[in-house]
């Protein structure tokens, strides 16, 4: 299996940049994927948009395994992290280039985190269902209708590629407190002695 690429965290100002579409699909392409595939399995999320890997193209994995969203998988929330390895492997990856939302509609609220802002959660709303238009890995277009966590997933991930992380989707009162959490967990890590 390809080698992990490197997660950036917040702040990092490569969060803040919009994506550029994909033109070329080609092995290079392939190889990105399987990297990202990889870092999401060791960091143990269900997405991941390439700007998290340090690279700005529209492009983002997605793999939700079989959990639904009336499992209601909390990152960070024990039970859930228990369902989650016990799925023996992530098995259900889908890759998402050029990805587009043509149609959104209902409201859904759900407990988000991102591997990009770790330690924090926040209930997030997004919209229940999409039809989402995108290519895959050989450039063909696919439009698909889809909603619950796969769609929270899609629209988490397709925030990245717009330079928007998900505090940004909060309240200012509840993205000062998500982020003043964050950065308390930031300051107490790097006070932690490195593990070599
Ligand atoms: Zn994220």
């Amino acid at each position: 299996m390809a080698a992990a690429l490197k997660l950036i965290y917040y702040p990092d100002p490569r969060l803040r940049l919009k994506s550029e579409p994909v033109t070329l699909f080609d092995a290079s392409l392939r190889e990105t994927v399987k990297g990202m595939q990889r870092t999401m399995i060791e960091a143990k999320g269900i997405g991941l948009a390439a700007i998290q890997v340090a690279i700005p193209k529209r492009l983002l994995i997605v793999d939700i395994g079989d959990l639904s969203a009336d499992e209601e998988y909390i990152e960070g929330d024990k039970e859930s992290e228990k369902r989650l390895s016990e799925r023996k492997t992530i098995s259900n990856l889908e890759v998402f280039v050029n990805p587009e939302i043509l149609e959104a509609s209902g409201q859904i609220e759900y407990e988000e985190g991102c591997l990009s802002v770790p330690g924090v959660h926040a209930v997030v709303k997004r919209n229940e269902s999409l039809k989402v238009r995108y290519q895959d890995l050989e450039g063909k277009t696919h439009e698909i209708e889809t909603h619950g966590l796969r769609s929270i997933v899609i629209q988490h991930e397709l925030d990245h590629l717009n330079g928007i992380v998900f505090p940004d989707r909060l309240s200012s009162i509840q993205k000062m407190m998500v982020l003043s959490k964050y950065k308390k967990l930031q300051a107490e890590k790097d006070l932690e002695p490195e593990d070599g």
